[in-house]
């Protein structure tokens, strides 16, 4: 089954400017992509799209995904937990919303089950249900002791044995990255955000039994203790970093190799701008997301200028955040992080597919054909990727899961 589209606009995901080109895809594979009005005009193909000027670019990656916090576009969910049932109807929902807003990948940053994304990213591989290839997790680690923990059981328990134990948990059952939470919550307990819930021993044996087990760690870390614990245990991926001082930034530019970083803004626009009922009090919520916007709109510059890898992703699921909005964390970037157009694509797109170590977030020859047709120029502006409306067509692994109006009939 070969698939050309012609006459597009192509953004390839590396931040290069868009041209005029054709991509042919063959089965799951980009097998050529060339510039020109006219290229690969004479290749031979099952289905021809002519993309009538539209952007082609790459699916868009999550790189802080909860897809079991229930509230998407579709469907708000004013309680966090869900009973299990209603959990997985959730889930499963939450990742077809995902899909339908043209994100292609999703990295987890933790569920609200255990077991719940291993499952979801099976269907999901095998066609049962639709949404993004998905790097699965489980239950966000925090030990015993950390605010609202009181049992000392696979999830919280103390001591390197206890995070060993855990770490095997997770692979046995399938998990392919775990969630640490580092620091505390200032939005959930007021200036908690400098906590540290992890010894150095533990965060070191978390470290070692992941590497071992061939697992990832993703953390949630504000303090610079919290970040240099996170870069010792050779997290993949740190979210938020809001308090890094010199020396934190200093030592995420060494790790930039290894390490990502997702501030995760839109949680904090989105708290910031939330009118809430009269019996919900999101003061401290909003007094949080003020400080941490402040600190961020100055280090997430600078840590880029310095060459660290840093994605989008916002901590969408909330009730005031619901999921399918996460393409907004593009226009917050460019709105608050100094970035332009191309660099926030960039971020959703190419460096994102580095987090998912697997050859996609590219336009390129012997990539896996996960693309979007744009009606517009998202590298003039970014947020009309936040209308799904614009996203004409929707292809993951070479297959039309959005069909172009023009030839669906
Ligand atoms: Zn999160």
């Amino acid at each position: 089954m070969r698939t050309l589209i012609r006459n597009a606009q192509i953004f390839d995901g590396t931040g290069s400017p868009a041209r005029t080109g054709a991509v042919l895809i063959d089965g799951n594979t980009i097998a050529a992509v060339a510039y020109s009005a006219n290229a690969l005009a004479s290749e031979a193909a099952d289905t021809v799209i002519d993309a009538a000027g539209r952007t082609l670019m790459p699916g868009m990656v999550e790189a802080h995904a909860h897809l079991t916090w229930g509230s998407s576009v579709e469907k708000i969910y004013h309680q966090f937990m869900l009973p299990p049932e209603e959990l997985k109807i959730a889930a499963w929902r939450n990742a077809r919303v995902l899909l339908d807003h043209g994100f292609t990948s999703a990295y987890s940053a933790g569920a609200l089950g255990d077991g719940i994304e291993v499952d979801l990213a099976r269907a999901i591989a095998a066609g049962e249900t639709p949404g993004p290839r998905l790097i699965p997790s489980t239950l966000e680690r925090s030990p015993e002791g950390a605010e609202g923990v009181e049992t000392g059981d696979v999830f919280n328990g103390r001591g390197p044995d206890a995070i060993r134990k855990f770490v095997g948990f997770c692979k046995d059952s399938g998990v392919r990255s775990l969630k640490l939470v580092i620091s505390g919550e200032d939005a959930l307990k007021p200036g908690s955000a400098a906590d540290i819930h992890y010894t150095d021993e533990e965060m070191a044996a978390a470290g070692e039994a992941a590497r071992e087990a061939g697992l990832w760690i993703a953390t949630h870390a504000y303090s610079p203790d919290a970040i240099r614990l996170a870069l010792n245990a050779g997290a993949r991926i740190i979210y938020h970093a809001s308090y890094a001082d010199q020396a934190a930034a200093d030592a995420m530019v060494a790790a930039k190799d290894t390490t990502f970083y997702a501030p995760s803004p839109g949680v904090s626009i989105a708290a910031l701008e939330a009118s809430p009922p009269p019996h919900i009090d999101m003061s401290h919520m909003k007094a949080s997301a003020a400080e941490r916007m402040a600190l961020e709109s100055k280090l997430v510059p600078a840590l880029k200028a310095r060459g660290v890898r840093i994605l989008i992703g916002g901590d969408y699921g909330f009730p005031f955040n619901p999921n399918g909005r996460n393409a907004r964390d593009l226009q917050i970037f460019v709105e608050h992080f100094g970035y332009t157009a191309e660099e926030a694509l960039t971020a959703a797109t190419g460096l994102g597919g580095e987090l998912m170590d697997l050859p996609v977030g590219l336009v390129r020859e012997g990539y896996l054909a996960d693309l979007l047709l744009v009606d517009g120029d998202p590298t003039q502006d970014v947020a009309i990727l936040q209308d799904k409306s614009r996203l004409a067509m929707i292809m993951k692994d070479g297959a039309l899961y959005k069909t172009p109006i023009e030839i669906a009939a």
